[in-house]
């Protein structure tokens, strides 16, 4: 008897073990890191801003959200196929390419995993040039010295396109430097650079300090070659940045654009894309007036727009519930 009632105990204490055992597990925190940019750039305060919104809930559903700053689009692109990166911000034209396996691409095959999440802001192409450049289109390129952005961002991805469609190589420029964004400001005001490209939303600290530290001009990129690729393209279109958003700059600049988009993997647990989801959806004006470049964003246009992969299970069941799609 005696034996077996101690071994009774025996029992539920372990069953009672096994309980406590795997009360932490189930309200494990989940960590996810969203893919950004530079932190002078928009990117930047698109995942801090998520992040924002993510970590607010982190009592109820125990996910904790971080944002650093990254190269950039492609750079995002890398870090979700090799697992560092759980969701990141890519171009509309990265995002394409990288789920199609094209252009730039091409040798690593479709990236078929990709999911789309949601559409951001607008992001024009941005060429600004020191006033004492001569510079005053971007056909005026050849023979200057131009920063074609870090091989892990946007712009380069979207630079070499552009420079294919104009016949160019980094020969035609006098120096084609590899800066990071948030480095070109600072190279354009000590003149290491003549012009500094930036496919990014408006307003944003990088072209803020470039036309700040010095007289620089936005610059129009527009032209038959420019007219062809919007033509062929169906994520590029033409754009325009506002006047009177910079100093010294106050005539509207015609140039051609993508915009930005939030993507992940399809690897990336249901619950953790319908909760960051719904942080950003439920919490939406506050989270429009975290930066002004997303003081425009549209619920409807933003899950229906410039998303070339299929939108991730939890981000669909999220707007199922809402009655947004079918
Ligand atoms: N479009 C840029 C890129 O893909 C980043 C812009 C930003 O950081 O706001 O690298």
């Amino acid at each position: 008897m005696k034996r077996h009632a101690f071994t009774a105990a025996a029992f539920s204490g372990a069953l009672l073990g096994a309980a406590m055992f795997s009360a932490p597990a189930i309200a494990q925190e989940r960590f996810i890191t969203i893919g950004t940019g530079g932190q002078t750039g928009v990117y930047y305060v698109v995942g801090q801003s998520v992040c924002r919104m993510v970590n607010r809930g982190s009592d109820e559903h125990n996910i904790r959200c971080n944002a650093p700053s990254t190269g950039g689009s492609v750079a995002n692109v890398n870090g979700m196929k090799s697992g560092e990166l759980d969701m990141g911000v890519v171009q509309s034209d990265v995002q394409y390419r990288a789920y199609k396996g094209e252009e730039n691409f091409a040798d690593d095959g479709p990236w078929e995993e990709m999911r789309a999440v949601f559409k951001m802001h607008g992001e024009p192409l941005t060429v600004v040039a020191r006033a004492d450049s001569g510079i005053e289109h971007f056909s005026d390129f050849p023979g200057k010295r131009v920063n074609i952005g870090n091989p892990g961002s946007g712009q380069r991805n979207t630079m070499n396109v552009l420079m294919d469609a104009m016949g160019w190589t980094e020969e035609t420029f006098s120096l084609a430097s590899q800066l990071d964004a948030a480095e070109q400001a600072a190279a354009l005001a000590d003149n290491n650079i003549d012009a500094m490209v930036y496919v990014v939303g408006h307003p944003n600290g990088s072209i803020q300090e470039a036309t700040t530290t010095v007289d620089a001009n936005l610059i129009p990129v527009t032209g038959p070659e420019v007219d062809e690729l919007i033509e062929t393209y169906p994520y590029y279109s033409k754009s325009v940045i506002p006047g009177g958003l910079y100093r010294g700059n106050d005539e509207d600049v015609e140039t051609f654009g993508v915009s930005a988009t939030f993507v992940t993997h399809a690897g990336l647990d249901e619950e953790i894309v319908y909760e960051t989801v719904k942080a950003v959806f439920e919490n939406f004006d506050r989270f429009k007036r975290l930066h002004p470049a997303f003081e425009n964003l549209e619920e409807e246009d933003m899950i229906s727009q410039g998303l070339t992969a299929p939108l991730h299970e939890g981000a669909a069941r999220y707007y199922r519930e809402r009655g947004w799609i079918e």
